[in-house]
């Protein structure tokens, strides 16, 4: 077609597997056109507002903080936790996957990132610690290693790339381009077709108009799908819901941008492509409105140290495993199966300042300043030093719409209720019993509360004790006060399903054959193989599987277009 793009491979997507697909294309020489239906702002996509977390294994920063981990350990820890049921069918790829992008972590990882400029904090955090079995789902050890520029800083340098090519004269953006239909025939892609969305300078993130003011029919050998997951679209999460989770929020927050609308999904799929694991999902149980929201709904996601007690809409304490950053899976099924309570959206947290100036990590860029903007000095005085929380966690105490700061319990409770007029109100009593038993076991270094257990545990692992967990002190010690109290919503964030494809990102058809020149990766293609992670992530995992699909996408269609 005469406006057709001039290039080997066509990208639909410019978030971070889009760019590091057209990374290894146009180092390769190749030239790649890259569509995205959002406007050049929004270069880089969901990584671009992700807190930057990355699965590593058995890192020089690991071991700096004695943390032994190898491949060994990490394997046997992916596999217990992403339980793959389905391996002679929708798992047979995903655990393929999985083994890959272990030793991948394991090795070649550390070193490749590095290649391109991203490092670390020193700091190595502990996400989804799990469920307190050596056979069970979770981390062993800290494996989430937080990137200096958070987000911005793991994409930035393929956005660099990107720009690089495109003055070359090997790259060509379409942006406000959406594709509504991939053609595919003689089990071959022939093209892609879609709509011209109107021109819209909304700034980053923002949700942009949908108005159509044209159509395009765009003819190319080999396309790449990288369109992301469907967390912006609350009617297709209730519609790939499981049953094993209960019933769906009736409310539900957003933790991801609108364009994060999962529409390829099933555009691929009515084009032949086979879409696995799409009841697999990765949703937050401790999401807060943001009280300064880029996009609808915009919620927060409270990324929990393990001090916090966490009580259920009814004012009952979590039993564990369902600890705060232990099980996340776990807790939003106990939320939502448990007779009494799956009736009501939220559950609590209560806090001390303490507390929060330790364990409230927010998720994504912009709650992160100083890692954001790479402020060593600012890192220290607003993460070591005084008895603040960090800038952004002291703005949600004060503006947040779901945090209570109060001085007495009775004050405190009084807030919470006033918050939720859906719940039975909370009895100041009955939380001071179990807050006051809770408390009765931190007399001793050793208790025989699981909680207060495991928060004397993570202090025996240097990075926790010096970076994210709290010393262990009594709720109602009023020398640790204010007491906080934070109401938690469910955020929608990632699709662990999808396109399914091999290990060179190729998408497989119903049948298992390879549909020639069609390319999947990231989110939509669940990270690879159409849900690398099975039920559950072990964190940190999705900026890697973006890069570790996204490179396979691009170097066998490299090696292979044009
Ligand atoms: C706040 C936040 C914090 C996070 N923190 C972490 C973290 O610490 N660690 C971690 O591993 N992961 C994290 N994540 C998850 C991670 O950022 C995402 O899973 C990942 O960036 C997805 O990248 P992607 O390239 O697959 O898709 P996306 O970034 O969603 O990009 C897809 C692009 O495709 C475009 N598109 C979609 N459909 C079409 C269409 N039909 N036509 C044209 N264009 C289309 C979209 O406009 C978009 O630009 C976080 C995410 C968020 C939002």
């Amino acid at each position: 077609m005469s406006d057709s793009p001039r290039c080997d491979v066509l990208i639909i997507g410019a978030g971070l597997a889009g760019l590091v697909a057209a990374h290894e294309l146009t180092t390769a020489g190749k030239r790649v056109a890259i569509l995205d239906q959002e406007n050049a702002h929004n270069i880089g996509g969901q990584a671009f507002w992700s807190f930057g977390g990355l699965f590593l294994v058995n890192s020089p920063e690991q071991r700096r903080l004695r943390i032994r981990d190898s491949a060994e350990l990490a394997w046997n820890d992916w596999q217990a936790s992403a339980a793959f049921d389905r391996l002679d069918d929708e798992d047979s790829w995903a655990v393929r996957w999985a083994r890959a992008y272990v030793d991948f972590a394991a090795g070649e990882k550390r070193s490749w990132l590095a290649s391109h400029g991203i490092s670390f904090l020193p700091t190595v955090g502990w996400a989804e610690r799990g469920s307190f079995s050596a056979e069970g789902h979770g981390n062993s050890v800290p494996r989430f290693h937080v990137a200096w520029g958070t987000g911005t800083g793991v994409v930035g340098p393929f956005v660099e790339s990107a720009h690089r090519a495109v003055d070359a004269g090997l790259l060509d953006f379409y942006h406000r381009h959406r594709v509504d239909e991939l053609v595919i025939s003689a089990g071959r892609v022939q093209g892609v077709r879609g709509s011209v969305l109107a021109e819209d300078d909304a700034s980053r993130g923002a949700a942009s108009s949908r108005e159509v003011t044209g159509q395009f029919d765009f003819e190319v050998s080999a396309v790449i799908v990288t369109t992301g997951g469907i967390g912006g679209d609350h009617q297709m999460v209730r519609r790939h819901w499981p049953a094993r989770l209960g019933r769906p929020p009736r409310s539900m927050l957003t933790g991801v941008p609108e364009h994060v609308d999962g529409r390829m999904l099933d555009i691929a799929g009515d084009a032949g492509a086979r879409l696995v694991n799409r009841d697999r999902m990765w949703h937050y149980v401790e999401g807060v409105k943001n009280w300064d929201p880029v996009w609808p709904e915009h919620a927060v996601r409270i990324l929990p140290g393990p001090s916090s007690m966490w009580f259920d809409a009814l004012g009952r304490r979590l039993p564990e495993p369902y600890l705060p950053g232990f099980d996340t899976m776990g807790t939003l099924k106990h939320l939502r199966t448990s007779a009494e309570i799956a009736e009501y959206d939220h559950s609590w947290f209560i806090a001390t300042q303490s507390i929060a100036r330790k364990e409230f990590a927010l998720s994504g860029s912009e709650q992160n300043p100083d890692i954001t903007e790479r402020s060593k000095r600012e890192f220290i005085r607003q993460r070591l030093l005084g008895r603040d929380a960090t800038d952004p966690v002291e703005a949600f105490k004060t503006h947040g719409a779901d945090f209570v700061v109060a001085n007495t319990l009775e004050e405190l409770v009084e807030g919470m209720n006033s918050l939720a007029d859906e719940a039975p109100p909370l009895d100041p009593a009955t939380i001071r019993a179990q807050i006051r038993a809770r408390d009765l076991q931190m007399d001793n270094p050793y208790a025989k509360d699981a909680q207060v257990m495991a928060i004397h545990n993570a202090r025996r692992s240097l990075g926790e004790r010096l970076g994210r967990t709290a010393a262990p002190h009594k709720i109602l010690d009023p020398a640790h006060g204010p007491l906080i109290g934070v109401k938690l919503h469910v955020l929608t964030r990632k699709s662990l399903g999808g396109i399914q494809t091999d290990l060179d990102s190729r998408v497989l058809d119903d049948d298992g054959e390879a549909i020639d020149g069609l390319y999947a990766a990231g989110e939509v293609a669940g990270f690879g193989g159409g849900g690398v992670h099975g039920y559950n992530a072990l964190e940190g995992t999705f900026l890697g599987g973006c890069m570790f699909s996204g490179r396979a996408a691009g170097r066998h269609a490299a090696a292979t277009a044009g």
